[in-house]
């Protein structure tokens, strides 16, 4: 059998990104995870939280840690893309816009110096009457705050995102099989690892990278203290014409005063791997639940009731693009993976041998490069190695 000098778990967007850099530098590097499913509503394993063709990025963060991460990854983008051979960036801008009264860390005028000064986002306020003369297809309540950030903001595909570090790890030698990890255990001086298909791998060191499912299976020796939040979007089909339309929006961050819906972000119409082009809204809604069992977690993603929040997500679409002729909507579901300090857990829970990179905070699709790089490097050193403080990952 071979023994591999690392094993990643879980075939998402930390993970992918972790496999990559760890391939680059020691080609012996295996990652197992799941593709995904191709009929949800049957599928009886686990999910993720990248099933989707569309996420926010841009530099200015919520703090400046969050904002450091995006610097990295978002600066790395291009050549990602160059060397994988697999599109996933579109730089649009960004709105940031904040109702009065709603409080936030992109408002913060010390987080926006910091954006200006250190991450060199070129981010300018913008009156109701700019915004409109420079976004004609946007509308916002006139007595709200508006922030434009010009790119590299933008909006990424997160699937092909995931393809590309994939494939740049196998270019760098890195092997990946599609199972699903189900044991863990030491077995002399290494890990063994039994997925759910009987087939056995053994390895130096093991990185968990299995966001909202990281506690589900018998892998790590104590749960880890992560809330796994329910999210719902809805998508609104659109025309290809209606797409070209809209083709120059940016995607928006609307802090709104709502009883029903908070943290809007939306990101113009793309398409979708049936060939359609949606237009997707996403925000935190009263709706949400805290889910802590596997079989609560399947149920939600195979048939969660989603459509609850459909009427409300709608209404928040035509009120911000008036005009935008939607063929037709539907909502899906998705899950948050949060730590009690809102940044992920990169550490290790055994030392030299098994590592966690997990709890993204509903951020860490378009940092996951940095992150991924953060595991890799911490794996291959056995220190922490980040100019950021090790203490924020713990
Ligand atoms: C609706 C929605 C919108 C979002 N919007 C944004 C955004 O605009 N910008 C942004 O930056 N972030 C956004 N996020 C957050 C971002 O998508 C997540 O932070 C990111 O996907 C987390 O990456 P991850 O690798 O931790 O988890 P995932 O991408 O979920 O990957 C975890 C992987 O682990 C695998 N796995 C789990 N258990 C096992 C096991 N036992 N064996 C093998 N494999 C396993 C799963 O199959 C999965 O592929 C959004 C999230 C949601 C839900």
């Amino acid at each position: 059998m071979t023994l591999f000098d690392t094993i990643v778990i879980g075939k998402g967007l930390i993970g992918a990104a972790a496999f990559h850099h760890l391939s680059r530098q020691t080609p012996n590097t295996l990652l197992i995870g799941p593709d995904e499913p191709a009929n949800k509503m049957t599928h009886d394993g686990v999910f993720a939280s990248h099933y989707d063709s569309g996420r926010l990025a841009h530099l200015h963060g919520k703090s400046p840690v969050w904002g450091e991460l995006f610097r990295r990854s978002i600066g790395r983008y291009r050549e990602l893309e160059k060397q994988s051979g697999i599109d996933f960036y579109t730089p649009v801008g960004e709105l940031y816009v904040v109702d009065p009264h709603v409080e936030n860390g992109y408002n913060d005028p010390k987080n926006i110096e910091h954006s200006r000064k250190h991450l060199k986002a070129e981010l300018q306020s913008l009156t109701h009457d700019e915004q409109r003369a420079l976004i004609p297809t946007l509308a916002f309540p006139d007595n709200s705050l508006i922030l434009w950030e010009k790119t590299p903001a933008g909006h990424i595909n997160p699937r092909q995102m995931l393809q590309a570090h994939v494939k740049v790890g196998q270019q760098y030698g890195g092997k990946v099989v599609t199972d699903t990890a189900v044991q863990l255990k030491y077995k002399g001086h290494h890990l063994q690892i039994t997925t759910q298909s009987g087939q056995q791998f053994e390895a130096q060191r093991v990185l968990m990278a299995t966001g909202a499912f990281t506690n589900s299976y018998d892998l790590l020796p104590e749960p880890l203290p992560l809330h796994c939040k329910t999210e719902i979007i809805v998508l609104g089909e659109v025309s290809k014409a209606e797409a070209e339309r809209l083709s120059t929006m940016p995607i928006v961050h609307y802090d709104l005063d709502s009883d029903t819906l908070e943290n809007i972000y939306m990101i113009q119409p793309v398409q979708y791997p049936n060939g359609r082009f949606y237009i997707k809204l996403g925000a935190n809604t009263v709706a949400d639940r805290f889910l802590t069992t596997l079989e609560e977690k399947q149920a939600w993603f195979q048939s969660g009731h989603s459509d609850e929040m459909l009427e409300d997500l709608k209404t928040a679409v035509l009120q911000l693009v008036p005009g935008i002729e939607v063929i037709s909507w539907h909502t899906e579901r998705c899950m948050i993976t949060r730590t009690p300090n809102k940044f992920p857990i990169i550490k290790a829970i055994i030392p030299d041998k098994l590592f966690v990179a997990v709890g993204g905070n509903g951020s860490s699709a378009s940092c996951a490069d940095a992150l991924g790089e953060m595991a890799a490097n911490l794996i291959i050193h056995n220190q922490w190695q980040d100019s950021l403080e090790e203490s924020l990952f713990q």
